[in-house]
């Protein structure tokens, strides 16, 4: 198994270290060709919209909505779910837009700009998870399809009458708020590979 991170900014040498603890293969990929080969691609935390102008720069964005379009897993932190929504309110961000939900960046006030959560994520067990939020984004909405993987510990976004998502699944792509690279709770990526494989 051979595991991508895209690396052309942001939280990329986190996502690799992890990977390279689980014993992982692992590429950071920062041109098209790069993508040759791979099981899977992490998109990192970050910021979307200067990941958008080095994705269009360099001709990635098109090769990854087609490695998606041909079922490759896909795991996007912070910005990297941002990358992956379909709906992003901020049009200086063209995200892949392969999973179906609404995702709003810089979600949380400058109050909480960063934050810990313990989450709940039943996925991963019944330990509750370390949710390390750094100016996140949140799932303001899900489509059919889209699976809600975990809510902010009040079940509720810092809007009023929003559901707090801050982590989903649509078939082979994971995407989350918080950033599971900056724990030693390996789990996170560990269901990511196990996606990858097949086993869940
Ligand atoms: N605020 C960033 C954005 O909108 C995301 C922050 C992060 O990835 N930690 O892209």
């Amino acid at each position: 198994m051979r595991i991508g991170v895209l690396a052309l900014q942001g939280a990329f040498a986190e996502h690799i270290a992890v990977l390279k603890h689980l014993e992982v293969d692992t590429l950071p990929v920062r041109l098209p060709h790069q993508m040759v080969g791979l099981d899977g691609l992490i998109i990192p935390g970050g910021e979307s919209t200067t990941m958008t102008g080095l994705m269009l720069s360099y001709n990635l964005r098109s090769e990854i909505s087609r490695r998606v379009e041909e079922g490759m897993p896909v795991l996007g932190t912070c910005a990297g779910m941002i990358l992956l929504a379909r709906e992003v309110a901020d049009n200086r961000v063209e995200p892949v837009a392969a999973m179906a939900m609404r995702v709003r960046r810089n979600a949380f006030g400058r109050q909480r700009e960063s934050f810990e959560a313990d989450l709940s994520i039943p996925v991963l067990g019944e330990k509750p998870f370390p949710g390390v939020f750094i100016r996140a984004p949140i799932i303001e909405e899900v489509d059919n399809g889209v699976e809600v993987l975990a809510r902010l510990p009040n079940g509720a976004g810092p809007r009023a009458a929003e559901p707090g998502i801050v982590a989903a699944r649509q078939g082979n792509l994971l995407a989350c708020a918080f950033h599971p690279e900056l724990t030693d709770d390996l789990r996170f990526h560990q269901y990511f590979l196990d996606i990858v494989t097949g086993k869940c």
